[in-house]
């Protein structure tokens, strides 16, 4: 599960991490222009508090000044963005820049080890980077030892004098943070301030849906996103939220990564995981339709099942109740081979739904209704 910027800077403000002077506006707050004054300042940031990132490219970062502060608020809360509604504002003091740097730790299963991810050319994500200035990425596992090791790999960086131990230092305060079931602690950008001081000013933090359980203060706030996938635990699928439009249903881990990495290959973006499992009936599929289409980003819906002891015939009928029952706004489409495949390629046939036996072709369709053609 994703926390919103405004919890992880709680998180970093715990662990001593330095967040700029902020304060979270609610929908419906009674407002003003106090906040100014409160932090001495001239010029705020208005950030939509949604469990994603990107906010800046998408009109979900505002500067604000006393003058337009009302009218920006009303326009940051009227909008939609990533497909959700915003509730929350965080408002906080405006940076003065020198330079955006990027630092992360993420859990390394493969090195057994969190792993440290830093980079002078924070502000875009990290993929960006990867792809422009890969040789700019430093990794380092976070093993006894690991500070002399980044500090040489930092040179080539020519950061001002001092910045690196500044670094060394917020990372520890963050390893700390993710040893709390945290499976990435992200500040992009980490701003290096005019006045020399290393300020995060965005916090991607993600917790692991396992442990859930440790972390209760989670559930209220993030309501949505944690009863989808508490609901989807429920009916013994692995449901994860991402933040495109094509909503994805398929039968086991490992069909639906490759699934997800196929629509990526057709520049498709998908709108979620959804693993329904071995062996799921007819009531579960509908089940995980409803679920996938409760995501208000869905443009288009795809079904890629393997038939084994999943039965295409359950699966069609299904699919095919849920149609019965449910008026459908956006185009779905079916990949069904396997056990039982001619009985269920003919209920889909009977329903009116568009199916395929060839993944690639069943997958350039799901991306085409995506992009509304
Ligand atoms: P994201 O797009 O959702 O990751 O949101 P961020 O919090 O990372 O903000 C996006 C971009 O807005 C940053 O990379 C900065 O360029 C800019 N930004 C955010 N906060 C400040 C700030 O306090 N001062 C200035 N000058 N720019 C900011
Ligand atoms: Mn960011």
């Amino acid at each position: 599960m994703n926390l919103t910027e405004h919890q992880g800077k709680k998180l970093f403000n715990k662990f001593r991490i330095k967040v700029p002077k902020g304060t979270v506006i609610n929908r419906g707050d009674n407002f003003n222009i106090d906040i100014f004054n409160k932090f001495k300042v001239d010029e705020l940031v208005l950030k939509a508090q949604i469990p994603f990132g990107k906010r800046g490219k998408s009109g979900g970062v505002l500067f604000t000044n006393r003058s337009n502060f009302k009218q920006k608020i009303k326009e940051l809360f009227s909008k939609i963005i990533h497909g959700f509604k915003i509730n929350q504002i965080r408002a906080e003091e405006k940076l003065n820049i020198a330079k955006e740097l990027y630092l992360s730790i993420t859990l390394s299963r493969a090195e057994k080890s969190y792993m440290l991810i830093f980079s002078s050319e924070g502000g875009v994500e990290i993929e960006e980077i990867a792809e422009k200035t890969p040789q700019k990425i430093i990794k380092v596992p976070l093993r006894t030892g690991w500070e002399a090791e980044f500090d040489k790999q930092c040179q080539q960086f020519n950061l001002p004098l001092g910045t690196i131990k500044k670094v060394i230092q917020i990372s520890k305060k963050l390893h700390q943070l993710a040893k709390n079931d945290i499976t990435l602690a992200e500040i992009n950008p980490l701003i290096l301030t005019k006045s020399n001081e290393l300020v995060a000013a965005d916090s991607k933090i993600t917790l692991d849906t396992n442990a859930l359980f440790r972390h209760k203060e989670y559930l209220q706030e993030n309501k949505e996103q944690a009863n989808l996938e508490e609901e989807a635990k429920k009916m013994g699928f692995t449901y994860v939220q991402l933040d495109g439009n094509i909503g994805v249903i398929g039968n086991g881990a490992g069909l639906v990564m490759c699934t997800l990495d196929t629509l990526a290959h057709f520049n498709g973006a998908p709108a979620n995981f959804l693993d329904i499992g071995g062996g799921a009936n007819r009531e579960k599929i509908t089940k995980a339709i409803e679920i996938v289409l409760k995501n208000p980003n869905c443009k288009s819906l795809f079904i890629n099942i393997f038939g084994g002891i999943t039965k295409c015939d359950e699966v069609a009928s299904g699919i095919s109740n849920y149609l019965q029952k449910n008026k459908m706004n956006i185009p779905v489409t079916v990949r069904l081979i396997g056990t039982n495949e001619q009985q269920g390629q003919q209920i889909l046939k009977q329903a009116g739904i568009h199916f395929f036996k060839d993944i690639e072709q069943a997958i350039n369709q799901a991306v085409v209704f995506s992009k509304g053609e």
